[in-house]
């Protein structure tokens, strides 16, 4: 099943690298994990899964000691700074900095083991109030003084779009946070080059509006997809 899953996920994204004029090896897959069990841990691997995402620091330290450093691991969910540390330890990148107070905490414990630790800045570009993430408006001024911080190399951007069956409707948050990216990068004449936006429901409207990380978990776990 899971086999099948990544292959018809793969597929899709080719197909849709190619209707833009892009490679599929542009677009990394991040496998979300949070629904997994160990044994489809091995199953992912085998299939050729390169990067594991969890939301929550506990079951990053978890996983991590079941597959340790097979897979590149990424910290996609909210992470609160008495946490920081384990994240640190563990994440080759950060999707979900929300706060310079979050940022200054990662650069300490990034310091202490002598790491520069990659991250991405989580923006709420629908505004929700049930979401985290800096509003649109501040983006800018937190890029800025989370760049200050010489143990944090801030990679790009990430976003959740609005939950919704139609991801016609998702496409517009995507278009803005590529647009901001934009904005940010001529502004503060620096790269940011990941848009990690994306998941089962909307990933291909995701990557027509720029992303170059998706986030897949149900898509891959899951025995039937709607
Ligand atoms: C769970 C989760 C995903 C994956 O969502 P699916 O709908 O299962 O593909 C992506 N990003 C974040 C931040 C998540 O928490």
């Amino acid at each position: 099943m899971i086999f099948d899953n990544l292959k018809s996920i793969r597929q899709r994204i080719a197909r849709c690298c190619e209707k833009i004029g892009k490679r599929p090896e542009d677009v990394a897959l991040v496998c979300v994990t949070k629904q997994a069990v160990p044994g489809q841990l091995e199953d992912v691997l085998t299939s050729g899964v390169t990067i594991l995402g969890e939301n929550r620091v506990q079951d990053l330290v978890s996983k991590y000691g079941i597959i340790g450093n097979r897979a590149s691991w990424h910290l996609i969910g909210h992470l609160q700074t008495n946490k920081a540390k384990d994240a640190v330890a563990i994440a080759s990148l950060i999707h979900s900095v929300d706060s310079i107070r979050l940022a200054k905490e990662i650069d300490n414990h990034a310091r202490r083991i002598n790491k520069v630790q990659d991250i991405l800045v989580q923006v709420n570009v629908s505004g929700e109030k049930s979401k985290f993430g800096i509003m649109p408006e501040d983006t800018l001024d937190v890029v800025r003084g989370i760049s200050l911080y010489p143990n944090i190399s801030v990679k790009g951007l990430m976003t959740i779009a609005p939950e919704t069956p139609d991801p016609e409707k998702a496409r517009p948050y995507f278009r803005s946070l590529r647009e901001l990216r934009d904005r940010i990068s001529s502004e503060l004449n620096t790269k940011y080059p990941i848009l990690s936006m994306g998941m089962s429901n909307d990933f291909e409207a995701a990557i027509e509006e720029g992303s170059n990380m998706v986030r897949i978990g149900r898509a891959i776990f899951a025995r039937e997809m709607t």
